[in-house]
Parts: C-alpha cells; sequence; structure tokens
C-alpha cells in the first residue's frame, strides 16, 4: 500500500487513536484543525466524539467548507460515529443548527440505541471479512435508511429489536456507527484504504 497524506479532523473527539491506526497501516496521517492543514490532503478522517461540538468548530475554524469542497471532489472519506453523521445526507435528533456534509446518502439517527447507554461491544459479521469485528458503540447513531447506491457492511439490533445499518460504504466513503480507533483490529482502516 503507497503512504497517503490522510487528514484526520482533529477538533474534537478520538482523532489520536485514528492517526495511531493508519500510522501503523504505513499511512502518513495529518492532524487537521485549520484550513491550511488541508494542503496535500488527499483522503480525510473524521473521527468520533459530538457531531453538534464538531459542526460548530468547522465553522468557527473555517474549515467547513473546504472540508466540503474537499468532498465534493471525490475525496475518500472515513467517517465513525459522530463522523458518520457528519458525512450522512440526513441527521435525525440533531440539533437544528448542525451541518452535515452529505457525503453518503443515508438517514441516520443520533444516539439511537439510548441516551443513556454508554456505551456496549458487539461483535459483528461484516461484509469482506473472515471473522467477526470487535466494535465499540459510544452513544451512537444507526442507519434508519441508505440510498439505492450505499452497501450496508454491517448490522447490529437496535434497541427497538430490529436490525439497523451501522457500517455503510458508498463508492470511497465509508462509515460506521461504532469506534474501531478503539480496538487493536484495523480491518477496517484497510478496508477503507484499499
Ligand atoms: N452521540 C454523538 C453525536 O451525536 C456521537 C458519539 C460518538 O461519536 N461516540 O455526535
Amino acid at each position: 500500500m503507497n503512504p497517503r497524506k490522510i487528514g484526520v479532523l482533529g477538533l474534537q473527539g478520538a482523532a489520536r487513536e485514528h492517526r495511531d491506526v493508519l500510522e501503523r497501516l504505513g499511512q502518513t496521517p495529518v492532524d487537521v484543525r485549520r484550513p491550511e492543514h488541508l494542503f496535500g490532503v488527499d483522503a480525510l478522517v473524521i473521527p468520533g466524539g459530538e457531531s453538534t461540538t464538531m459542526s460548530m468548530l468547522l465553522e468557527s475554524s473555517g474549515l467547513f467548507d473546504p472540508v466540503a469542497g474537499l468532498l465534493a471532489d471525490g475525496a475518500p472519506a472515513f467517517g465513525t460515529c459522530a463522523g458518520m453523521i457528519l458525512l450522512a445526507s440526513e441527521v435525525m435528533d440533531g440539533r437544528p443548527d448542525q451541518r452535515s456534509f452529505s457525503s453518503i446518502d443515508l438517514r441516520v439517527r443520533r444516539n439511537a440505541f439510548g441516551r443513556q447507554l454508554a456505551s456496549f461491544e458487539a461483535d459483528l459479521e461484516v461484509e469482506g471479512l473472515d471473522t467477526p469485528f470487535r466494535a465499540v458503540f459510544i452513544r451512537a447513531p444507526y442507519v434508519e435508511s441508505v440510498g439505492d447506491a450505499v452497501e450496508v457492511l454491517a448490522s447490529a439490533q437496535g434497541p427497538d429489536g430490529e436490525s439497523h445499518a451501522v457500517l455503510c460504504r458508498a463508492g470511497q466513503v465509508m462509515v460506521s456507527a461504532f469506534h474501531p480507533e478503539l480496538t487493536d483490529d484495523s480491518r477496517l482502516h484497510q478496508l477503507w484504504l484499499a
């Protein structure tokens, strides 16, 4: 795999963990906190954290428009948890002023596994992986519905007893409702990079 300069949005949340995984995979991660940090970056990771806060910080840092431009130009993107919310075309239970990039055609519901439930882990069957992936969910969203071009790679049971998509991909954009950067398993980052 050729090393690539991959921006990791570092305004808030679990950014360092993503940079560590990317480094382990021989990539060149870049901490993106200001527009000039995007120089030479050709792919972007948006980490977990708090999507409302990240949306605000994206605006105040002047990063929202340049990031939107990079994504509109087709840069590969990987959004985890809050990052999934920020890449989605439609956000349910969001704050009215929170913005997203509409990079993947899906409707996502914030805090869908219950606001009180701080976190849980589950072994997910993932399309394209031979063995289950241990997924860490932290006040996670799930996907309510996806557009035609979106592949669902993994699902998990929601509090309603129904199965909901938690890992999706459309072209170069991949999103997970959980935190793959918080385990030693880098297979999802590899899947995205491939
Ligand atoms: N609940 C958070 C949000 O709405 C996401 C949580 C996370 O990224 N772990 O942004």
